[in-house]
């Protein structure tokens, strides 16, 4: 939420679009998700098939009587909780300030972590705007990310993958190489990025990345 392509919101570029509310996103419910959907039919299908596949107690609700429902699709119990709705709900009202806070992070960050050889800062291009869900740096081929992060925890410092290549992963079984996404996965690293950050806590988190990637970096490119 917040991301834009040539000025279109990122969850209006197709004809379904996928929004996550995750711990870690711009405006968190927790856990959970939305759907958006061009097509009110298939938002309200969604709606059916996620409320058990009888429609939601709330329309129920204006029926008169007691009717038994009728259940026409198989459904699940997919709802986002009253209780993380309101959560959510107060974020959303927030959402441009959040997004702004996490925007001036990032500015930070790519201020005090500039001209570092050792790290690759994200690039925005200029037709798109960033929604700052991670603030993800990539490490040279020379340094040692798992000692980085442990380097980074020992401070208190959060830090994680941030990206996986999927295609490695048993579950996928899957026959694709792909050489570039599975060298990122090894060297990219996510730092602290939310809307709480203070100045202070931004430059020591940049101070302390800075000093771990001298202290983890060998002379010979290290193999994926
Ligand atoms: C967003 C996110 C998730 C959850 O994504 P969903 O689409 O809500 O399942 C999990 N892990 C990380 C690191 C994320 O950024």
């Amino acid at each position: 939420m917040g991301a834009t392509y040539q000025g279109a919101k990122a969850g209006a570029l197709a004809e379904v679009g996928c929004l996550s509310f995750h711990g870690r996103k711009g405006a968190s419910s927790g856990e959970g998700g939305a759907l958006l959907a061009s097509d009110p039919e298939i938002g309200k299908d969604a709606r059916l098939r996620s409320s058990f596949g009888i429609g939601s107690i709330f329309d129920m609700g204006n029926v008169v009587g007691l009717p038994i429902p009728v259940f026409t699709e198989i459904g699940y119990n997919f709802k986002l909780s009253d209780i993380a709705a309101a959560i959510l709900q107060v974020q959303l009202g927030r959402i441009g300030e959040l997004l702004a806070r996490r925007s001036a992070v990032a500015a930070q960050y790519g201020e005090l972590l500039a001209g570092e050889d050792l790290l690759t800062l994200p690039h925005v291009p200029a037709d798109r705007t960033h929604a700052w869900q991670t603030y993800m740096v990539t490490l040279d081929e020379r340094v040692e990310r798992g000692a980085v992060a442990t380097a980074l925890r020992a401070q208190g410092i959060g830090c994680g993958h941030g990206t996986f290549a999927g295609h490695t992963q048993p579950v996928f079984d899957a026959k694709q190489t792909c050489p570039v996404s599975l060298d990122l996965a090894t060297r990219q690293l996510a730092i602290p990025m939310h809307a709480e950050l203070t100045q202070d806590q931004v430059t020591r988190v940049a101070h302390t990345l800075r000093e771990a990637v001298h202290a983890h970096a060998g002379t010979a490119r290290r193999a994926a």
